[in-house]
This record gives structure tokens, sequence and C-alpha cells, in this order.
């Protein structure tokens, strides 16, 4: 190849990407029009969450429900004309078992209780000993061994929606290192009141995780009554002995996949926009808010798309992630296998906030980025009125994308009353409301549509090698 011809190659792998301008936008608006009326007219969204929910059920990893899911979910998207293929993911195998929780003194009741994603049983017919409870990581240090060795924490913290410093990402390493940090000081098990905002008397589970080198003591959450039922009898002065039975176990890891489908670009088909969900969910409930509303809205974008002719210049590639809740096994194995076309991956997006109302876009772009988005969610004004909202990390599945540059986008939905079910026995179907759910999809496929389609593309945030996935939430 001549010199120059090398240079140009070089330009063209350099800054392969026109960036877009929002005028391009304008053009999309019939469209739109079009997408949006086939999902809230003749949207599948609905039919996909309900069979999700009630036919496949719980979705843990490793679990039959989510190898159920896998399988249905690649059919049906084959059923609706598009590619589909599975991925391999390697993912943990946890299991609940029995699981309960007693007051012993002073007055004996039963405790609503509920194991946290990865911990260790109890030892057969459970463990017996005092609570002492602390509100934070500080307050636990300050009672020092001798105080904590030989009892059960209990981290006792009111999660206030709106508020940075008790919100559920401050609060929430009290569930994810609270046993570890209980344990480094000799306690026995470890106990946190629900990261929830309903009092219906629900355990909320989630993950936790243990450090190599700490003893790895069996942790659970209670219901927020029941966490302070035992706080007001602590501040009376009692001494509360608990008994706690936790009959979970980990298995060997189990082979599991990502769900991968594509309406494959008319003009750039090696460039992407990505869309995003988790497929599978906690074991308690049947994941209709996290995620089973995000896995229905990827899946009718895709299936519209296909069926209204609108083939964009680049790849829609639809990603049903596996494995979001209690490892992120498939956000990184993902990362891995296609490592090689970060830089042609032009956008992702994820929806994993529940099935309510869709309210913004958040977006981690470059210069000028949320200006495109602006005028592409100025498309949706009819189906609801959107945000962007600079920042976020899209979601934690797409979150080591982030390493490549990809710009990153979260559909959000109002969360106003998602942490009264989330992660719990009621995260069921009844929780979304069918024409907001359609909503969703609406704006997700236009988003996805005008993305793929626009001559330029989303101005990309700059590098970060280091960037560290966001765990789950
Ligand atoms: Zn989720």
């Amino acid at each position: 190849m001549p010199r120059r011809a090398h240079l140009l190659v070089l330009a063209a792998a350099l800054v392969p990407l026109a960036a877009a301008d929002r005028s391009e936008v304008e053009g999309y608006r019939a469209a739109a029009a079009r997408i949006a009326g086939a999902a809230l007219v003749d949207g599948r969204s609905r039919e996909i969450l309900q069979h999700l929910s009630d036919r496949i059920g719980p979705r843990l990893s490793g679990s039959p429900g989510a190898e159920a899911a896998v399988r249905w979910t690649r059919e049906r998207l084959i059923r609706d004309g598009l590619d589909a293929r599975l991925e391999a993911v390697t993912v943990p195998r946890w299991v609940r078992g029995e699981e309960s929780a007693e007051i012993l003194s002073p007055a004996p009741q039963r405790l609503a209780v509920t194991a946290l994603g990865s911990s260790e049983p109890t030892p057969d017919g459970g463990l017996e000993a005092e609570v002492v409870s602390v509100g934070s990581f500080d307050e636990l240090k300050a009672l020092g061994k001798a105080r904590v060795r030989g009892r059960i924490v209990l981290y006792h913290r009111v999660l206030v929606p709106g508020d940075a410093q008790q919100d559920y990402g401050a609060l929430g390493p009290l569930r994810t290192r609270g046993a570890v940090e209980a344990a480094r000081l000799g306690a026995v098990a470890s106990l946190v009141r629900s990261l929830g905002t309903l009092s219906a008397r629900l355990p909320h589970t989630g993950n936790m995780r243990y450090e190599d080198g700490v003893p790895r003591i069996p942790a659970a959450a209670l219901a927020a009554e029941d966490a302070d039922l035992v706080q007001r009898l602590l501040d009376s002065g009692e001494a509360v002995r608990v008994r706690l039975r936790l009959g979970c176990r980990t298995l060997p890891d189990v082979e599991s996949a990502n769900v991968v489908a594509e309406l494959r670009g008319r003009e750039r088909p090696d460039e992407i926009v990505l869309i995003a969900a988790h497929l599978d969910s906690w074991d308690l409930g049947t994941g209709a808010i996290d995620d089973g509303a995000g896995v229905a809205a990827v899946m009718d974008t895709l299936r519209i798309l296909k069926s209204l002719g609108l083939t964009p210049r680049r790849t829609v590639r639809g990603v049903l992630y596996m494995n979001e809740e209690n490892g992120l096994r498939g956000g990184r194995a993902y990362l891995e296998a296609h490592r090689d076309a970060l830089g042609r991956h032009v956008a992702a997006i994820e929806s994993d906030s529940g099935g309510t109302r869709p309210v913004a876009f958040t977006a981690l772009t470059g210069e000028g980025g949320m200006d495109v988005l602006e005028g592409i969610v100025s498309l949706l004004a009819a189906v609801a009125p959107l945000a962007v909202e600079p920042g976020g990390h899209g979601g934690a599945d797409i979150s080591p994308l982030r390493a490549g540059g990809v710009p990153l986008l979260g559909l959000r939905q109002d969360t106003t009353h998602y942490l009264d079910w989330h992660h719990t026995a009621a995260d069921t179907l009844d929780k979304v409301d069918p024409g907001d759910l359609a909503r969703n999809t609406a704006a997700l496929a236009v988003m996805a549509y005008a993305l793929a389609e626009m001559p330029g593309t989303l101005p990309r945030p700059a590098p970060e090698e280091s960037a560290a996935p966001r765990p789950a939430r």
C-alpha cells in the first residue's frame, strides 16, 4: 500500500466517526412517531414481561429459571425475525434454602429475615447470640473487639430517598461489606435493616461479598419493622438474644449465557448501538421491575424496528445480560469478548430502574453530546417529557464499556417507589403498568433508532482505563 494510503487508513482508524449534529435529528420526526405508535398501540412489551414473570418466574443466575429465560428469549427473538445468539458466561450458583430468625429473649417472637446473596449458611440448627447494633462502620470500630466478639451485628440505618448520606448508594456498603467488617472484630453473624422504602414487613435481599483472610460469617437482611423492633429493645437497655438459621449454600459455577440479538445495520453494520437490560433476577420475586421490564423494552424495541422496516444505518444490538445481581459476570464477559470492537460501539443504553414512567436519559458523553440527546428526546415529547441528565454510568452491565470510551446512556424511570419492592418477594408483574412499560419501549426504541441512523455519532467521553465496573444495584 502506498505511504499516503497508509496515512489515510491510519487517520480513518483514529477518527473513524464524525461528530453528530443536533440538526440531523429533525429528519427523524416521522420515524419516531411511527416507532412510538407501534410501541404504544401494538406493542408486545407487556406480553413479554408477563411470560417472564408468570411462566418463567425467578431467574437467579444458574437456576433453572435463568436457563429457561435464556432459551425462551432467544427463541422469541428469532421468531420475531432477528438474529439471536448466545455468548457464554460462567456464573455463580447460590441457592437460598430454608431461613428463619427469632428473638429468644426478652420476649420470643419471629423476625422476617432473608439471606443476602452469596452468604454462607449458619451451622446446622442455627446460631444463637446477643445482638449489638451500629449505624456505621465507624460506630462498629468504636465498639471494638471486646463488645463485638461472639455477637450478631445489626446495621441499623433508615434509608431516606433523595438524601445523599442515607440513600441506597450511601448505605449499600452496609449490605455488601457488613459481614466482612463485623467478622474482623469477631462477630458470628451480620444483619442489616433492609435497604427499602416501604413498611410492608418485607426483607430485601441483595448481594454481599467476602474477603480473603476474613472469616466468612452468615449475612442476612431483616424487614425494616423487625430491625426497628430489635433496635427499640436495645435502646431500652435490654439484652436481645436472637437465633438465626440460614440454609443457603454455594454450588459449583454453571455455564450460562448473555442473549445477543441484532438488527444488522444497512450501511455500517460494524458500528453498534447497544441496548441492554439484565435477564437474571433475585429469587424471592419474579423480577418484573428488576429487570424484566428492561428486558421486555429491549426485546420489543428490536421487534418494532424490524417490523416497521426501519433498518438503521448502523447495527442495533440488544444484549440481555446474565448475572447482574450477584457477580456482573455477563458485563465482564461481554467486555472480554468484544474488547477489540469497543471503538465501533457508538453508544450503549441500559434500562434497569423499573417499569414505571420514563423520566430521563442519563448520559456520559463527550463535548456537545448532550445537545444531540436533547434533540432526540424532543422527538418523544408526545410520549413522555424526558430530561437528559449528565453523568451516571448507564447501568451496571454496560459500565465495563467505560474503559473503551463508549458513550453510556441510562433510561431512567420514576423511581419514587422502586425501592419499595426492589429485591423482595413483591417484585411481581402487578407493579408494572402496561402503558408505562410501552412508553419505556418507545423511548428506548426512538433513542436507539436515532443514534443508529444519524450520519454522525455521539462524541465519546474520555476513556478511563482504570474505570471499575459499577456494582449491581
Ligand atoms: Zn437490576
